[in-house]
């Protein structure tokens, strides 16, 4: 299974790919991860990312490329994957494609977590609590969410267009989401 999973900030999409890579035997690809480890270990990735990161900001689409480029050449990918953070916006999309295309590797479907906003927020502040990321405080997350709807939020439409699009109702217990996700997986 080739799965894009979309969604806002907070929407679960970490916590739900955590759940099903061991069901799918797939790894899950998580840029978020990537970079928080690639600022962690002061990379020259790294570097360069970590002020759009503190900012909320997207990191550079060049940049992005040539991390999800790396990763997706790697050996495990063969079996399948679950990339969570990428693509975030229409420029990462077609390039995603036109890499997964070369790989023959291309997306089998699209899940998007739905979520309402109020929820995120409360989500957010909570993880914030517990695993003090810096980029949960509650001006970062308010960018994070605009530069979602302004960017990210269009590429649900590029896979709807493609119909690789499943929409999955986000709110509700993780075990509740879980199982959505994996009906909606067939
Ligand atoms: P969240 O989905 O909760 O905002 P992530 O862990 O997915 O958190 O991403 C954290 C930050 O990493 C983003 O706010 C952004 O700065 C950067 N980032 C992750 N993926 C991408 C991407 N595909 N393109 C640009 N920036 C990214």
């Amino acid at each position: 299974m080739r799965i894009v999973l979309l969604g806002p900030p907070g929407s679960g999409k970490g916590t739900q790919a955590a759940l099903l890579k061991d069901r799918l035997g797939v790894p899950h690809i998580s840029t978020g991860d990537l970079l928080r480890a690639a600022v962690r270990d002061g990379t020259p990735l790294g570097i360069k990312a970590k002020a759009a990161m503190d900012a909320g900001e997207l990191v550079s689409d060049e940049l992005m490329l040539g991390l999800i480029e790396e990763r997706m050449g790697a050996p495990d990918v063969k079996a399948g994957y679950l990339l969570d953070g990428y693509p975030r916006n229409l420029a990462q999309a077609r390039a995603l494609d036109e890499l997964l295309d070369r790989l023959a590797l291309p997306v089998d479907k699209a899940l998007a977590l739905t979520v309402d906003e109020e929820q995120i927020v409360h989500r957010l502040a909570k993880r914030a609590e517990q695993e003090g990321r810096s980029d949960d405080t509650e001006e970062v997350v308010r960018n994070r969410l605009a530069v979602y709807r302004e960017q990210t939020a269009p590429v649900t439409g590029y896979y709807a267009e493609k119909q690789l699009l499943q929409e999955v109702d986000g709110m509700g217990s993780i075990e509740e989401i879980n199982q959505r996700l994996t009906t909606a997986l067939g």
